[in-house]
């Protein structure tokens, strides 16, 4: 949808065909006996990029989608099953405050915040240039620019042993790494870089958009139409046409359209290998796609209940040695159903339009394997709720069972099956050295004149901000290839 607002306002003929009745993909909501969910991200980061865009093509996020900043930005729950032998940590942006919570928890360890603050700001300076940029070959890597990144980009250290010069106690740690669950990794795997998550976080801050996240994409899909751009909902691409090695349009399940230039932002590896032919892709063979890491996948619990709830945003954490020997194993081939981490989101605190009155909106989300573990969700899919439900009652929620009046669940293979995620790997292409930069899917399809590649699976990656980014690239690329 970027894409398009983008291309529009710089006067392009933009038709977008979405297969779903709605539009927003993974963030999009589910609506049901009033009650409204964010289906996948519940909160917003670093909105300055979604800002600019906007404001490229004459309007203003903020009047479109008001959003607040969350403060405390979340709690952080780390321990044993008893609430009462857990500990807690309420996370805020304000850092005198932050010092202080830390220091309840592990005192030396306060120092290391504003330490880590200050490097990461110099790593995020250092490292917007390449998330603004595609990148083709390794003649773009080998440059003295990003060779003088080496420093700041540490690729002998995974997120955990970054963030060990900074913080002893593990459940500080945790604090600032457990944000790898954006891109679906463990920080145990995790490239170092990514401590710029966190670092976002506490240094621009956590957003509730009114409405939840799927308001921003609605208010996106506004834009584009008010810019001209057709957007025909509920009409899957079936297949695209090609002349040589240029597309030369699309075929839906209704019509086929003719076009100088195709966008796609379907899951990438799921896109490719439906619509693209095998024959076409020497890059991106299904072979290759098979031998690719793909991230974790998610297994969801949305409740609509009786009675309002007082806390916002909660993560919890299991026992640190279950949630290390969990993490450890975590990988995209994992086997594993255990709960390591759970978020329950009650986002309704925040924004009472997302519960009718006295009802509250409930999102719980464990990050569990995706299909190649070859779980049987049909049997797994009660037992994880039973569990979930247990850790919302360790939080204090212990009626919550008898309150519930809507419910919904998604399993890996729901997002595989409903939503055309490839193996349910909702956070798509792992964000391993070797899967990043050019070795991830370019933004130019390079096999295939005339097709663009955005979104999740492609670079520069996936999480919602460097999505947009991705999205800013493909546009650029598109621009400058059509005068
Ligand atoms: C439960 C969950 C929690 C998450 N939490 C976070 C978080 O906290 N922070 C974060 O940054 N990220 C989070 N993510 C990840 C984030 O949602 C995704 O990375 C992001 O939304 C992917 O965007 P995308 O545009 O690549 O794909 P999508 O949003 O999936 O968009 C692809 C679009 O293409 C459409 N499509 C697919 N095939 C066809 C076809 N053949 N024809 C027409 N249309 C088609 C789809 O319907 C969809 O609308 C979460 C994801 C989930 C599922």
């Amino acid at each position: 949808m970027i894409f398009a607002v983008l291309a529009a306002a710089a006067g392009h003929r933009v038709t977008v065909l979405e297969r779903l009745p709605f539009v927003g993909g993974r963030t999009s909501s589910l609506e049901a006996g009033g009650f409204r969910f964010d289906l996948g991200p519940t909160f917003f980061l670093y909105p300055r990029v979604l800002e600019e865009i906007f404001a490229s093509a004459g309007a203003d996020l903020n009047s479109s989608v008001p959003m607040t900043r969350l403060d405390p930005q979340y709690r952080l729950v780390f321990g044993a099953k008893e609430a009462s032998c857990s500990t807690h940590l309420d996370a805020t942006p304000d850092i005198a405050r932050m010092e202080q919570e830390i220091a309840r928890i592990s005192p030396s360890d306060a120092a290391g915040f504003k330490k880590f603050l200050a490097e990461n700001r110099d790593k995020l300076a250092a490292f917007q240039g390449c998330m603004q940029s595609p990148f083709t070959s390794w003649s773009d890597i080998i440059t003295p620019k990003m060779l003088g990144l080496l420093p700041h980009l540490k690729p002998h250290l995974d997120l955990d042993k970054y963030l060990q010069g900074f913080f002893k106690d593990p459940r500080i740690r945790t604090a600032f790494s457990f944000q790898s669950k954006y891109l679906g990794m463990a920080p145990f795997r995790c490239p170092s870089l990514f401590s710029i998550l966190s670092f976002l976080e506490y240094e621009y801050g956590v957003y509730h958009p009114t409405g939840g996240c799927a308001a921003v994409t609605a208010a996106l899909a506004d834009l584009a139409r008010s810019l001209g751009v057709r957007i025909k909902l509920h009409e899957p691409v079936t297949g695209m046409t090609f002349e040589k090695k240029r597309v030369t349009g699309v075929t839906s399940v209704q019509q086929s359209y003719r076009a100088d230039a195709v966008i796609m932002n379907a899951d990438f590896a799921r896109g490719m290998k439906r619509l693209v032919p095998n024959e076409l892709r020497a890059s991106w063979t299904d072979q290759k796609i098979a031998k690719k890491k793909f991230s974790c996948s998610t297994f969801m619990l949305y409740l609509g209940v009786m009675g309002l709830f007082l806390a916002c945003l909660i993560t919890r954490f299991a026992s640190l040695p279950t949630t290390k020997k969990i993490y450890r194993k975590s990988t995209s081939i994992n086997r594993h159903t255990q709960i390591h981490l759970s978020t329950f989101r009650i986002a309704c605190v925040t924004d009472p339009t997302l519960a009718p009155s006295g009802k509250s909106t409930l999102y719980l989300l464990a990050p569990v394997s995706n299909q190649l573990a070859k779980t049987d969700w049909k049997t797994e899919a009660p037992r994880l709720r039973k569990r979930l439900l247990q850790e919302a009652a360790a939080l204090g929620y212990e009626d919550l069972e008898k309150r519930i009046t809507f419910e919904k669940i998604i399993t890996p293979d729901d997002w595989e099956a409903d939503y055309e995620i490839h193996l349910g790997a909702t956070f798509n292409l792992a964000h391993t050295l070797p899967q990043m930069l050019h070795l991830r899917p370019q933004n130019r399809f390079k096999d295939i004149s005339g097709l663009y590649l955005t979104g999740g699976g492609t670079h520069p990656g996936s999480g919602l901000p460097v999505i947009f980014e991705s999205a800013r690239i493909t546009t650029r690329l598109m621009l400058e290839d059509m005068g």
